[in-house]
């Protein structure tokens, strides 16, 4: 069982998908949080799918936030929203 890509869960709807098919959010120093597109930048990440619906809900409860223990800010959301998804 030590085959196979790492498993990560999405903060927003708690499932559990291999690596790539989630996206990093990882937390920069000075508390800025920021979009991790190879997935291995230093510091504290968090992840969540490819999904809209999952992005709208981790804002909307701010499990990344919690996550990563930062605010995350409006403007952040809207230009990840309109670069990835
Ligand atoms: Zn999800």
């Amino acid at each position: 069982m030590s085959q196979g890509s790492p498993l990560r869960s999405c903060v927003a709807c708690r499932s559990v998908k291999s690596k790539p098919e989630l996206i990093r959010f990882v937390r920069l120093a000075g508390g800025k949080v920021s979009i991790d597109l190879r997935g291995r930048a230093p510091g504290r990440g968090a992840y969540l799918c490819r999904d809209p619906a999952c992005w709208a809900l981790a804002r909307k409860r701010r499990t990344l936030d919690r996550a990563l223990h930062v605010t995350v800010a409006a403007d952040d959301w809207s230009a990840w929203g309109s670069g990835i998804l």
